[in-house]
């Protein structure tokens, strides 16, 4: 039977609904959740997102401010501007867009954001609490990946899962916040892939998470009968974005599968709103 697909932008449309309701409540407490972007350069894509996170934020009542830095900035200059929107009281949550330009150290900067204003969830303290399982603001993707299980109804104590890409932002912690909830899980990567291992390990997935960046990687065929199917993947094939999953043929064997586009997009973008609702609430205790 052909698998139900679960409806990424349904579940953010209602995630994005219960935002705004909170948000009228802490207006009424004269808190304005906001968010300061910060952009180096002008790359077409950021440009993309970041008009997309302005619509969205704008929409819900969160104010967005987008701080835009020519591409030669310094690491000093760069970290100087963060250490202000810490200190800044009208600033909620802070998202620094990639890619930076190869001068600048992503990682030193996202250590440089408040824990309490980090929206992305990406900076080591962040990432550090998901060991414990109770991420302050918890990285955006592996919170979308987990909102869509949960959307499945699927008791998760137990099962199975298996996944596909171990980048330090998506694979790694929807690891951790599987494992968190008793599932026994497998991490699949570059060397998995070369050895030839990865459709024996896809066909043991009751939950099947695809984080790695290339078109059809996965085979519908490997995918486990009755599996929820999580596909993260972003890959531009003929001027269509697809998925890292095979999908036509993986919907023919999954109980649930996430499209592409329409699927972990949009509530990774579900996410970062909650994220900075979450960092407004937590300046002001
Ligand atoms: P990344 O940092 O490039 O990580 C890709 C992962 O895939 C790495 O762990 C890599 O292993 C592994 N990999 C590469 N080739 C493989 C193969 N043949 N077999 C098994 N594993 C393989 O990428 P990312 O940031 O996690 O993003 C992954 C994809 O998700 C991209 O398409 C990205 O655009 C998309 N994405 C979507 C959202 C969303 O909201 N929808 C958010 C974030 C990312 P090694 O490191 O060992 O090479």
């Amino acid at each position: 039977m052909a698998a139900e697909i679960i409806d990424g932008k349904r579940i953010a449309g209602e995630i994005k609904e219960k935002l705004k309701e909170e948000i009228k409540g802490l207006k009424k407490r004269g808190i304005t959740p906001s968010l300061s972007a910060v952009q180096v350069g002008d790359d077409p894509g950021t440009r993309v997102y970041v008009r997309a996170q302005q619509k969205s934020c704008e929409k819900i009542g969160i104010e967005y401010k987008l701080h835009q830095f020519k591409e030669n900035i310094s690491q000093k200059e760069l970290t100087e501007f963060i250490i202000r929107l810490n200190e800044d009281k009208t600033v909620s949550g802070i998202i620094l867009q990639m890619p930076l330009p190869s001068q600048l150290d992503a990682r030193l900067l996202q250590k440089m954001i408040d824990p309490e204003k980090d929206a992305e969830g990406v900076s080591p303290a962040n990432m550090g609490m998901v060991v414990y399982g109770k991420p302050l603001l918890g990285p955006c993707t592996a919170m979308a990946v987990m909102e869509l299980i949960n959307s499945t109804g699927i008791k998760l104590y137990g099962k199975e899962a298996v996944m596909v890409g171990h980048s330090d932002i998506v694979g790694k912690p929807t690891a951790l916040l599987l494992l968190d909830k008793f599932v026994t899980i497998s991490v699949c990567h570059i060397a998995t892939g070369e050895r030839g291992s990865l459709p024996e390990y896809v066909a043991k997935g009751e939950i099947l998470i695809v984080a790695v960046g290339k078109a059809n990687l996965i085979k519908g065929e490997w995918i486990k009968e009755g599996a929820i199917v999580i596909d993260v993947g972003i890959n531009r094939v003929e001027g269509k974005i697809v998925g890292d999953v095979e999908f036509e043929v993986a919907k023919e064997k999954a109980s649930y599968i996430t499209p592409v586009p329409g699927g972990v997009g949009a509530v990774t973008t579900a996410m970062l709103l909650k994220n900075t609702v979450e960092a407004a609430k937590l300046q002001n205790k």
